[in-house]
């Protein structure tokens, strides 16, 4: 059988949709965020990223470095086993009281990334919890979605931060079955918020367990970067707080916040977090230093978010339509795979600006984007040029322009 011939049929269908996904070549320069090193076609250009979910540039914070550093010199590189197996360093446990700090909880569970974190929880939930039905936010993350089905727990699908659907979904089930109603804070491509007090108070009704998704809140949001639920005084409220050391954090791993007993849960039943190496100890220390300094520095957060107020009133003045959200996300409709992949190339190749197309299947069909993360490290300067390249962009390809 030609297997290959296969694959390259497939593939073929992807690229003649324009969703076929080229990877730029990006070599980071630490103390030079948001500037980067891009290699294409046997060349070497530096360029401004535009789209970094390391939004605050934590990545490259010296306390960050520094701290990775001195756990490599003093531990070595690997964790060298699964958590149950020698893998539980130090470096681990200190991270761990950290998060449940940082969301003020009896403890936390740390896994080797979001994506993992989400599935692995979601999963043993639903499949543990016997006759569980899991209430899931129609824009949900993947990884969410990914975990309720390998549950294979019932699931009920609510429409988008639509709280009477979501009502009227719990209304429907029988008292006594075990719920989930599981949502995020801030969304990722649409940059929206949930109406997250509403959706607590309807699920403490029906006497639901409440799953939330912090991932493009945590570090964000909330006098210490607990996110969404800290700065809305909910957090004591939800049952269990998921987040990413990924992003605003700048490092890499997942993890859930929650009561010890349900900490303990996961940790002893869930294969996602058993069968798999341990986090390297430095990546522990890295994002502890991290959330460390965030609790402490609201300074990064109002920087940005000064630079993201900058950028969409730019925009506006020049009318070049985005979505509007409360966030830190911005996202450009060009409602067009092959026109988004050729805008992104011509400001990389034309202005040095790098920002990713996102298409299909990370948004619907018809809905592909530029999505823009300003950061506190972009400078005036950059925002300047960002807006002359979209301006000129828009003016030289007809793009629809926002009618004032
Ligand atoms: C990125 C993302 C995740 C996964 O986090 P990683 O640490 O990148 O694996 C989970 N949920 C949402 C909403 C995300 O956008």
């Amino acid at each position: 059988m030609d297997f290959d011939a296969i694959f390259t049929s497939q593939i073929e269908t992807l690229k003649a949709e324009g969703n076929y996904r080229y990877f730029a070549d990006l070599e980071r320069r630490r103390g030079k965020f948001p500037r980067a090193a891009n290699r294409h076609e046997g060349a070497t250009r530096d360029v401004t990223v535009w789209c970094s979910n390391d939004y605050l540039g934590m990545g490259q914070h010296p306390d960050v470095v520094a701290a990775m550093c001195e756990a490599v010199h003093r531990s070595g590189t690997g964790a060298g086993g699964t958590r149950n197996i020698s893998g539980t360093t130090h470096d681990h446990l200190l991270l761990e009281r950290e998060i449940a700090d940082l969301h003020r909880k009896d403890a936390a569970l740390l896994f080797t990334s979001g994506y993992v974190s989400n599935w692995a929880a979601l999963s043993t939930l639903g499949s543990r919890l016997p006759g569980c039905v899991i209430l899931s936010d129609a824009g949900n993350h993947a990884s969410m979605i990914e975990g309720i089905r390998h549950s294979r727990a019932q699931k009920v699908i609510w429409r988008h931060n639509d709280v009477a659907d979501l009502e009227a979904k719990l209304r429907a089930l029988p008292a006594d079955v075990p719920k989930i109603v599981a949502f995020e804070s801030v969304y990722s491509m649409d940059g929206d918020i949930s109406p997250m007090r509403q959706i607590v108070e309807v699920a403490e009704k029906y006497g639901a367990m409440t799953y939330l998704d912090e991932v493009h809140a945590v570090g964000l949001y909330g006098p210490r970067g607990g996110g969404i639920s800290e700065r809305e005084g909910l957090a004591h409220r939800i049952t269990l707080i998921e987040g990413t050391l990924g992003k605003a954090f700048g490092v890499v791993g997942g993890y859930i916040a929650g009561s010890a007993p349900l900490c303990d849960f996961i940790r002893s039943f869930a294969s996602g977090f058993i069968f798999t190496t341990a986090l390297p100890p430095a990546v522990a220390a890295a994002a502890r230093a991290s959330i460390m300094h965030l609790k402490a520095s609201g300074f990064e957060r109002a920087r940005q978010r000064r630079q993201v107020a900058q950028v969409r009133a730019r925009l506006d003045a020049q009318g070049i339509p985005h979505m509007s959200n409360e966030s830190h996300i911005i996202p450009v409709l060009i409602k067009d795979p092959v026109k988004c992949r050729m805008l992104s190339d011509y400001l990389m190749d034309e202005w040095g600006i790098y920002v990713q197309p996102i298409n299909y299947p990370t948004v619907p069909k018809g809905t592909e984007r530029l999505r823009l993360t300003p950061s506190p490290m972009h400078t005036d300067a950059d925002v300047d040029h960002l807006i002359a390249a979209l301006t000129a962009l828009w003016s030289q390809c007809a793009l629809a322009r926002a009618v004032a």
